[in-house]
C-alpha cells in the first residue's frame, strides 16, 4: 500500500496546486520570455505547462531544456503537481531522444544556485543525450566518510522531511 509523501515543505495547503492559482511570470526573466514565446527558441514540445527547447550552447547533440511556463527560481519553489508533470514529461522526451538521436545514454541535470552552476534563475531540467567520445564530463570527487558522520547527516535530513 502506498502512503502519502506530503511533508511540511510540500503540504498542498502551503503550496497551492496549479488549478488554484494564476501562472506567475517574472519580469525580465529570459526563460519566462522563451516559455511564453516572445523570445524565439528551437522548441521540440510545448503544452500549457511546459516548453521544451534545444539549449543554445549544447553540451552534446540534442541537449534540451524542460522549462515550466510558470516562473520558479529553483527546485525549492516547485509545487508537487508541476514537479510530477515535469518528470513524467522528461520520460517522454527521453524516449523521443533515444529513438530520434540514437544516443547511447542520457543525463538529467538540474542546477540550483550559482554554486551549483545555475546561470538562469528560472527552474529548468537539462536533458543531455550521451554518445561515445562526446567529451561531456559530469564527474565529481568521491570522498570517504565515517559511519558517525553519515549517521549525523542521515538524521539531520530525515528530521526535516
Ligand atoms: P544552467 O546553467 O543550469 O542555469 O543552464 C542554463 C542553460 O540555458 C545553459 O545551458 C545555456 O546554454 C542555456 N541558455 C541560455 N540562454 C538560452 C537561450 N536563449 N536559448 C536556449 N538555451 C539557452
Ligand atoms: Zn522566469
Amino acid at each position: 500500500m502506498r502512503t502519502s509523501s506530503v511533508c511540511e515543505h510540500c503540504d498542498p495547503e502551503t503550496i497551492k496546486t496549479k488549478k488554484e492559482r494564476e501562472i506567475v511570470m517574472k519580469k525580465d526573466c529570459l526563460f519566462c520570455e522563451i516559455a511564453r514565446g516572445s523570445i524565439p527558441s528551437a522548441t521540440i514540445y510545448e503544452d500549457s505547462w511546459f516548453r521544451v527547447f534545444l539549449d543554445v550552447n549544447p553540451a552534446s547533440r540534442g541537449h534540451a531544456l524542460i522549462v515550466p511556463r510558470e516562473h520558479f527560481d529553483n527546485i525549492y519553489e516547485l509545487d508537487a503537481e508541476t514537479a510530477g508533470r515535469l518528470f513524467s514529461l522528461a520520460t517522454c522526451i527521453a524516449r523521443a531522444m533515444r529513438d530520434a538521436l540514437g544516443c547511447q545514454g542520457l543525463n538529467l541535470v538540474q542546477n540550483n544556485g550559482a554554486i551549483a552552476g545555475q546561470t538562469v534563475e528560472h527552474f529548468h531540467l537539462h536533458l543531455i543525450p550521451r554518445y561515445e567520445g562526446d567529451g561531456v564530463d559530469l564527474t565529481w570527487p568521491q570522498h570517504e566518510i565515517d559511519k558517525e558522520e553519515m549517521e549525523e547527516i542521515r538524521k539531520a535530513i530525515k528530521a526535516k522531511i
